[in-house]
């Protein structure tokens, strides 16, 4: 009796999954608030809004904020239209500065400030299939400060590195906004 009535529960769990449409990860169907244009699960959505709440909270506030922020929205880079356009441009850009670049989080973020305004010169990047390998659910799983630093730090460069057919447009996005007046 036991086991009939688990396996129902099992059954009825499996078909109410679903694949988040960014990063792919299989999580159970909710009804939570999705974002208006990044393009994630309302359950994939609901583990990112617990790692910024750990980030906020007892994490307080890591310098890899930066990091999750960029490597979520690149990852989650939803459909072609101008706002989505310029978030993946401008997050996309925030990973080529930290990583590459090895620019501080404060300083990439005034950066950004800046380069925001050429975002009207920038096209639909087509994402990567699979965009990165490593997901929030990977980020979440760390245990301590140091751990989720560490975590955040692999997950972007695995989605940094996913986006390498993509790489030399990012640069000279960045270059021609800090050319430029
Ligand atoms: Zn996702």
């Amino acid at each position: 009796m036991t086991f009939a009535l688990t396996s129902a529960a099992d059954d009825s769990t499996t078909s109410m999954e679903s694949s988040c449409p960014g990063c792919g990860l299989l999580l159970p169907s909710c009804d939570g608030p999705a974002h208006p244009y990044i393009g994630a699960s309302p359950a994939c959505w609901a583990l990112y809004g617990e790692v910024l709440a750990r980030e906020y909270g007892e994490f307080r506030y890591p310098s890899v904020h930066r990091l999750t922020v960029d490597t979520y929205a690149v990852q989650h880079p939803g459909e072609p239209e101008r706002r989505s356009i310029q978030s993946v441009g401008l997050h996309l850009i925030g990973l080529c500065v930290v990583l590459e670049g090895g620019e501080s989080p404060r300083r990439a973020t005034s950066l950004l400030g800046r380069v925001a305004g050429h975002a009207a010169a920038w096209d639909w990047l087509t994402p990567p299939v699979p965009n990165g390998t490593q997901t929030v659910a990977d980020v979440l799983r760390a245990a301590t400060r140091v751990e989720h630093e560490r975590a955040v730090r692999g997950w972007a460069e695995d989605v940094w590195s996913a986006w390498s057919v993509h790489h030399a447009t990012v640069r000279g996005w960045l270059r021609a906004a800090s050319h430029s007046p």
